[in-house]
């Protein structure tokens, strides 16, 4: 009988499942569901504790083994007790998620970071695959990073290890929703890339298209070129502190492909003097990676378990 593991990224619109081989990594059998976050947090809790079940359940019946669960959420989360702790997306406040999923389907059950999960995926699976050290940035509506050495993250003492978005760059700049001014994410991720060019200009547009629009659009080159500055020199200080082997860019505005790659490499390497340049590159498994990642993490667990 093969043995599988369930996993599941927690979404503020979908709960993105998995049925995982464990001996080859290979997807069984994946399934989207809608988070309904506006149900309130207890109808989502128990939502992810029912898609749990029936995915083991469906497992079991196709002649599989469920023996571990994994399951990420964005927001902070306690990986020791399994708990969320808090998440904005879906109202979560000190749920835990990780016991209830145990509880009802009988197997051992991580509980992650979503950004974690990805970066795990990024460098066993994806764009960091076989280089030691792997630091996985996510942009999007905000920006977060997680380091990766020899296949295994570090969330660091407190779980906060790798918050790149959150690295303060301009120390008289904008008030950010961390309380510190001028961190990274103020300037450069995609949600502040917007509002920066509606603010000049008066017209909504989201961070894509504006990236878009650098070639003919002095406002949207502006706004850019001061992203593109904010984060290479929050990824100059990673680099100082990590040395690693690859830098992997991912999250929406990875999207933006060279015209994000591109300029963020040529402004890094300008900045750098005796510090080593990473290799720069893409995600590659896009927005599967949590729910890949959480798979690992099952993966990892039932194997010590
Ligand atoms: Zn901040």
């Amino acid at each position: 009988m093969n043995d599988v593991v369930i996993a599941i990224d927690i979404g503020g619109t979908s709960l993105k499942c998995a049925v995982v081989d464990v001996a080859t990594g290979g997807i069984r059998q994946s399934e989207r569901h809608p988070t309904g976050a506006d149900r309130g947090s207890q109808h989502v809790s128990d939502t992810i504790v029912e898609v749990a079940a029936s995915l083991a359940d469906k497992a079991r019946s196709d002649g599989f083994r469920p023996v571990a669960a994994g399951l990420v959420s964005p927001g902070v989360i306690d990986e020791t007790d399994g708990v969320i702790v808090w998440s904005a997306n879906i109202d979560f406040r000190n749920v835990p998620l990780r016991d209830l999923v145990a509880r009802r389907i009988h197997v051992p059950v991580v509980l992650a970071h979503d950004v974690r999960a990805g970066a795990l995926a990024e460098a066993r699976l994806g764009a960091g695959r076989g280089a030691e050290r792997v630091w996985f940035v996510a942009i999007g509506t905000g920006i977060a990073g997680a380091y990766v050495r020899d296949g295994a993250t570090d969330s660091g003492a407190h779980g906060a290890a790798g918050e790149i978005g959150h690295v303060v760059v301009r120390p008289d700049g904008r008030l950010c929703g961390c309380r510190q001014r001028g961190c990274v994410e103020t300037l450069a991720s995609a949600s502040n890339i917007a509002r920066r060019y509606a603010e000049r200009t008066g017209e909504q547009a989201s961070a894509a298209d504006i990236v878009m629009r650098i070639a003919d659009d002095a406002a949207a080159a502006a706004v850019w070129a001061e992203a593109v500055d904010a984060l290479a020199d929050g990824l100059r200080i990673g680099i100082t502190l990590y040395d690693p082997d690859v830098i992997v860019l991912g999250g929406g505005l990875a999207e933006a492909r060279e015209a994000l790659l591109g300029p963020v490499g040529a402004a890094v390497r300008d900045r750098l003097t005796f510090q080593t340049m990473p290799t720069l590159v893409r995600a590659e498994l896009g927005d599967g990676a949590g729910c890949l990642g959480a798979a690992q993490l099952a993966i990892d667990l039932a194997a010590t378990t």
